[in-house]
């Protein structure tokens, strides 16, 4: 910016000025697809690494458009973070996809356990939303949960989120690490919290077979994870010699493009239920 001078300045600031205009513009949209009730919730299977069936879910928003346009999830949560409108998709989240998995296990007489993504800001509980997303945690029958935390959240780590996370513990809730590795290196939270699951981020997944760093980095994660007792998911598995390298290094659970994408609710259950009788 400082070196291309006034024009580039200028250039610059009616970028940014552009930015937030369309970012306003989203966050309107999103505030009355909210309303609408607009979003949906997909599922990808969690298959356990050893005999591929599937023993999880993660549940993950969309936000589908007229003509078949796709919202990017990364894009519109991340507005709906920065103006305090991401607690109310958690919540909207949680609570459908407790009831749809509730109902799917009953209907095929499975287990399958639920998993979903939580934002930061969840974790502070002087907001609306998140009373209400606690207390349907707290009402919730039968479902096995977990909740996918960045590293973020452990290392800020206020009296807020420490109080949430052993209260979730106790109510028999697990607590997985998203994205797992990319974010900061300590390796404290380990003793400070109760994680009971991590997820190796892509990035290290999609190096595999061609990167020797990160192929040491995935095997370092997995013997780690042994001796700590946490379990682990692969994320991003995309072909069967990643799965193969997966399974053979005793990682516990595959998610990825190789097993399945993430689905609108009848497919998903189409899925598990091909899945059970294969
Ligand atoms: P994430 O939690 O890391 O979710 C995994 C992302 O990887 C998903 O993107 C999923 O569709 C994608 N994915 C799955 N398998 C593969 C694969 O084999 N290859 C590749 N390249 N990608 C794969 P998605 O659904 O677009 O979500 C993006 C992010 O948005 C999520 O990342 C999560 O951080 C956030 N997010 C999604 N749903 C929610 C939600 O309900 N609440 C909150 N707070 N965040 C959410
Ligand atoms: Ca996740
Ligand atoms: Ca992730
Ligand atoms: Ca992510």
């Amino acid at each position: 910016v400082k070196k291309s001078g006034r024009n580039g300045w200028q250039f610059y600031t009616q970028a940014m000025q552009k930015e937030s205009e369309e970012k306003h513009q989203l966050f309107n949209d999103l505030v009355v697809a909210i309303g609408q009730n607009e979003l949906q919730v997909y599922y990808q299977p969690v298959v356990r690494a050893s005999d591929g069936q599937v023993v999880s879910c993660e549940a993950l928003v969309r936000w589908p458009q007229s003509e078949g346009k796709l919202i990017s999830t990364d894009l519109f949560i991340s507005v709906a973070e920065e103006r305090g409108l991401v607690n109310r998709i958690d919540l909207f989240v949680l609570r459908n996809s407790l009831a749809f998995i509730q109902q799917m296990n009953e209907e095929l007489d499975t287990k399958v356990h639920l998993s979903v993504n939580v934002s930061p800001r969840l974790l502070h509980l002087r907001d609306e939303d998140a009373k209400a997303w606690l207390d349907t945690l707290r009402q919730r029958q039968e479902v096995d949960l977990t909740i996918e935390i960045t590293e973020r959240v452990l290392v800020e780590d206020s009296d807020d989120t420490h109080e949430v996370l052993h209260e979730l513990d106790l109510a028999g809730i697990r607590i997985a690490i998203d994205d797992f590795g990319t974010g900061y290196s300590g390796l404290s939270y380990f003793s400070r919290f109760p994680v009971s699951v991590v997820k190796i981020d892509r990035s290290f997944i999609n190096g595999l077979n061609t990167s020797e760093t990160e192929t040491t980095l995935v095997e370092t994660i997995l013997l780690l994870a042994n001796k700590l007792g946490v379990q682990v998911i692969a994320e991003g598995v995309e072909t069967e010699s990643q799965a193969a390298f997966l399974r053979a290094n005793h990682c516990d659970m595959l998610q990825g493009y190789h097993i399945a994408p993430p689905m609108p609710e009848k497919e998903f259950l189409a899925f598990v239920k091909r899945n059970k009788t294969s």
